[in-house]
């Protein structure tokens, strides 16, 4: 199993996401054009997703936070910082 990218790694590997897919998928599949901002698992790391490309969809915030709540079954407020990572 491939060790998870920390730092600088991670940060450059989200970054190179962003650029692939701009534009956040679930507002574009709304005709909403949104600046992504959060590359998301689409199956979540902690029930067995992958960190590979494609299991990588990129949101903006709110659509993040939708997909989030939807994924662990509750709705959870996450505080996010200036680049879109949840502070805790
Ligand atoms: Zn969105």
């Amino acid at each position: 199993m491939a060790e998870r990218l920390r730092g600088r790694a991670a940060v450059a590997q989200r970054r190179r996401r962003l650029q692939a897919e701009p534009l956040c998928r679930d507002c574009k599949s709304r005709d909403i054009i949104t600046a992504a901002t959060v590359p998301d698992h689409i199956v979540p790391l902690t029930q067995g997703g992958s960190d590979d490309d494609n299991n990588i969809r990129c949101l903006c915030a709110d659509c993040h936070q939708a997909r989030t709540a939807e994924q662990f079954g509750y709705r959870r407020r996450i505080e996010v910082n200036a680049d879109g990572w949840p502070c805790a």
